[in-house]
C-alpha cells in the first residue's frame, strides 16, 4: 500500500471536480462544498493554490472537510446525510490542516528532507503556536 492510500480516504474524485487555481474574478477564499445529498456525493473544493505552506495547510483543511462529507453514511435518511455539527467537520479539518506543521507528516508524506526540517524546526514550532493562538480566538 502506498503512502497516499495509507489512511483509506480517497480524494482523487474530489480533486477532479475541484477548482483549485487562481484566475481573474474568482472568489479569493477557499471552501469545500457538497452539492446535494444524493449518493455518490458530489464534493468539491474551491481554492487559489500557490506553492507555499499556507496553501498546503488550507488544502489539507479543505480536504479534511471533503473526506468528512464524502464518507457520510449514505444509508442514513436523506435529511440526516449532513455533518453532525459544524464543530465536528471543523475539528476534522483542523486536525488535517495541522499536518502542514507536523514534522513527521512533512518528512514521510510531503518528503521534506530531514536536514531542512531540522533547520526550520524552531520556526515551524513558532508558526504553529501563532496559528493556534490566532485561531483559538
Ligand atoms: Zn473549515
Amino acid at each position: 500500500m502506498s503512502l497516499q492510500h495509507a489512511i483509506g480516504l480517497e480524494v482523487r474524485d474530489v480533486l477532479a471536480r475541484s477548482d483549485l487555481y487562481e484566475r481573474a474574478g474568482k472568489d479569493q477564499h477557499a471552501f469545500c462544498i457538497r452539492v446535494g445529498r444524493s449518493y455518490p456525493y458530489d464534493v468539491r473544493v474551491l481554492a487559489n493554490v500557490r506553492p507555499n505552506s499556507y496553501w498546503m495547510d488550507t488544502m489539507l483543511h479543505e480536504f479534511g472537510h471533503a473526506v468528512y462529507d464524502k464518507y457520510i453514511n449514505p444509508s442514513l435518511p436523506y435529511l440526516l446525510r449532513s455533518v453532525a455539527h459544524i464543530s465536528s467537520t471543523e475539528a476534522i479539518a483542523l486536525m488535517m490542516g495541522s499536518l502542514a506543521e507536523d514534522p513527521t507528516w512533512l518528512s514521510s508524506v510531503a518528503e521534506l528532507p530531514r536536514e531542512e526540517l531540522e533547520r526550520g524546526h524552531e520556526r515551524l514550532l513558532l508558526s504553529s503556536r501563532a496559528d493556534n493562538l490566532v485561531f483559538i480566538r
